[in-house]
């Protein structure tokens, strides 16, 4: 009897101080493992106190993501290009401050990433991608937002390879127990309203798909405790995209849409 009593009092001692050590890791680093993600905040002196956007650069590392129909470059790689566009695009205006997950080819898993939003206290999080698909004629981008039922049977497969494309190796679901439905509904909306943005913005600049805003179960998203959006920035399995992507030109154009969604975003929430 003593020893059940006992047994209790220290599971309900075990579950507050993991949930302490949760709360910690948005401010500290665990001395243990230290993150495989940066940190690093990028700003001028003039966007001080600004709200930081976390840049994901989709992949990475040992995981390339898909590979290009001329069989050239990897996902991954033009992630990470996209990525430093998008930061730089946003650093010329000053009106946010910017993180990435990664700026470097190096594998993190899906908690890694949404970790970094979680640690800085991110005011937005945005997941870059690069599509593939067995049809070689489908091409454009897509924004995905977050929700427990996908939009489209095509948004629940990809949801389900991204999901497993960096798996995560332990503690998951701590984070989504600890946001309440409350909270994650409000998450959930915000990151819509972001999505609507983006296609509004990239509207008539480059291709986009047909119904571009779709929803599905990202756990990257679900982690980032932020509005938070991936982009699928068009499709490597098609021949004229890969051409458009791997276009320094094109991407720029890209994250130049991308940019200015954010900024009307963040300044619109800002008014809230
Ligand atoms: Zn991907």
């Amino acid at each position: 009897m003593t020893a059940v009593a006992v047994g209790a009092i220290l599971l309900a001692f075990g579950s507050r101080s993991g949930a302490a050590a949760q709360s910690q890791s948005r401010s500290s680093v665990t001395v243990s493992l230290p993150p495989a993600a940066t940190d690093k905040i990028y700003g001028s002196p003039l966007a001080r106190g600004r709200p930081i956007v976390v840049i994901d650069a989709g992949h990475g590392g040992r995981d390339p993501g898909a590979i290009s129909v001329s069989g050239e470059v990897s996902e991954k790689d033009l992630t990470l290009a996209l990525a430093r566009e998008l930061r730089d695009d946003l650093l010329k205006d000053g009106r946010v401050r910017v993180a990435m997950t990664r700026n470097d080819d190096r594998y993190l898993t899906l908690d890694q990433r949404a970790a970094v939003a979680r640690r800085l206290n991110a005011g937005m999080f945005v997941s870059l991608h690069i599509d593939s698909a067995p049809n070689p004629l489908a091409r454009g981008a897509t924004v995905y937002s977050l929700s427990d039922v996908a939009s489209d049977a095509e948004a629940a497969r990809l949801a389900e390879s991204e999901n497993r494309g960096s798996a995560d190796d332990a503690s998951d679901g701590s984070v989504e127990a600890m946001l309440s439905d409350l909270a994650m509904q409000s998450q959930m909306s915000a990151s819509a309203d972001l999505a609507a943005r983006l296609v509004n913005k990239s509207a008539g600049r480059f291709e986009l798909r047909p119904n571009p805003h779709r929803f599905a179960a990202f756990h990257v998203l679900r982690r980032a405790d932020a509005p938070a959006v991936l982009f699928e920035a068009g499709y490597i399995s098609n021949a004229d995209d890969e051409v458009l992507l791997r276009s320094p030109e094109q991407r720029t154009k890209i994250a130049h849409a991308l940019a200015q969604a954010i900024e009307t975003d963040i300044a619109a929430r800002a008014h809230r």
